[in-house]
């Protein structure tokens, strides 16, 4: 109980961006989700399938009666709310696409509540589809903390422990002495930021990292390559906001000799799905949202090891809902069972968003996750590069040469590009000073300018 009070005092303390009404909001949600999910997290299956079955009947029902896209939508598959009552129904509802969203923002907007409910975002960097939705305002952060918190105690954090968090922060720095985080920036990314940083976080002493995996990767690799003494006093690393590259996972677990965990999650808040101290196998939150992998006709896809398209379903956003939200992203599905002894559905591998992918001098689609290690491990003197491709069979590399790099580490990577696919490209490489970030502060190895239609 003493346990409880003082981590809800701190997270209230440490919210002071938020306007002083929806901090009621934010303080009441985060208290109502963390204690259930306490306790759901124990579920069985049956208990899983009960609650999911529920919910999804009070969201259509709501849909139907207040979102106007939806009652529409019904109307005209002569579809009523009791026709869906449980999870095996839901492909009676038609997916819903981010052109469809785009194309019916306010009438995807729940009529039954007030405007001021209502919390705009954006996505999309300089590849994918911008799209805005809405969330539920303070709501949707004191959940999104719940459900983080649960998922960072199964690893071991409590709330006294000291976190380091590299992400999309303006400020190179900033320490939360209240919540015991030091932020660093992803956009600070100098070999004398890095030092900066590394002399911090042995004063710091952190237990836990938090991180973009590429600005993980990138300060590692600087501390390695310049010799410097790396803090190896973390219990586990999260990662989170992007793909996390089974390399870059065993190059931190060798040099930080700990558990490495991943998210995947996205702004739409439709899926968290984490990985677990037992097994690499992403477990989906059943609580969050309802998870399909769909095939190229939309139909469900059950077999183990098979990849599909994630689509997903809000359990928690009735303001703007997502029912059946195609995510463009793809993963492989696991019907194993882990370790831990969890009961939620579990996904084996999430393969990333359908745009990145390359096209090859055939037209053939090859994906980049078996490729980008090339980039980054044939030299240890290309700080960091990015591929950008606007023609099939071509890829311009641009590339931050470290100190010590030459033409050899160039020929290098295009013999290794050879080796592994042939001469599907013809690569261009490109020197800069430094790669962009996207406006959240991530990076992106790809920018891919060429449609890429799996589904
Ligand atoms: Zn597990």
């Amino acid at each position: 109980m003493i346990y409880m009070e003082k981590q809800q005092n701190n997270f209230l303390k440490s919210i002071q961006y938020i306007p002083v009404i929806s901090k009621y909001t934010f303080y009441h949600t985060f208290k109502t989700w963390y204690q259930f999910l306490k306790k759901s997290r124990e579920w069985n299956e049956k208990q899983i399938q009960n609650y999911q079955n529920h919910q999804l009947k009070s969201l259509i029902n709501h849909a139907f009666h207040h979102v106007p896209y939806y009652h529409k939508l019904f109307q005209s598959k002569n579809l009523k709310p009791k026709d869906i009552t449980q999870l095996s129904d839901m492909d009676k509802i038609p997916v819903l696409t981010k052109d469809i969203i785009m194309e019916n923002i306010s009438l995807l907007k729940a009529k039954n509540y007030p405007e001021n409910s209502f919390h705009i975002r954006n996505t999309g960097g300089t590849t994918g589809t911008p799209l805005s939705f809405y969330i539920e305002k303070a709501k949707w952060l004191g959940i999104h903390f719940a459900f983080n918190k649960i998922y960072m105690q199964k690893a071991g954090y409590h709330w006294y422990d000291k976190v380091i968090s590299i992400s999309g922060i303006k400020n190179p720095m900033k320490h939360h002495s209240l919540y015991r985080t030091l932020e660093l920036s992803s956009f600070h990314t100098t070999s004398k930021d890095f030092e900066k940083y590394n002399r911090q976080i042995h004063r710091f002493k952190p237990r836990f990292i938090t991180a973009f995996p590429s600005a993980l990767l990138l300060f590692t690799k600087d501390m390695v390559t310049q010799k410097k003494n790396i803090y190896t006093g973390f219990q586990a690393i999260f990662c989170h906001g992007e793909i996390l590259h089974p390399m870059q996972k065993k190059y931190f677990e060798d040099i930080y000799n700990c558990k490495v965990f991943d998210q995947y999650g996205h702004r739409e808040q439709c899926v968290f799905a984490t990985t677990c101290k037992q097994s690499n196998l992403y477990h989906i939150f059943p609580e969050y949202g309802i998870v399909e992998i769909l095939n190229k006709q939309n139909q469900p896809m059950k077999s183990d090891n098979k990849t599909g398209e994630i689509v997903a379903t809000s359990l928690l956003n009735y303001v703007f809902p997502f029912i059946r939200y195609k995510t463009n992203d793809l993963a492989e599905i696991s019907n194993e069972t882990c370790d831990c002894g969890s009961s939620y559905h579990l996904l084996k591998r999430i393969i990333g968003r359908t745009q990145e992918f390359l096209i090859g001098k055939n037209h053939e689609k090859i994906p980049l996750t078996g490729l980008y290690h090339i980039l980054t491990k044939q030299s240890f003197h290309i700080r960091e590069c990015q591929i950008l491709q606007e023609k099939e069979g071509e890829l311009i590399i641009s590339y931050v040469k470290s100190e010590h790099y030459s033409k050899k580490d160039k020929e290098k990577i295009q013999q290794a590009f050879y080796d592994t696919i042939g001469k599907q490209f013809t690569l261009i490489f490109q020197p800069v000073d430094s790669i962009k970030r996207t406006k959240d502060g991530k990076y992106q190895y790809l920018i891919q300018k060429l449609p890429i239609k799996f589904f």
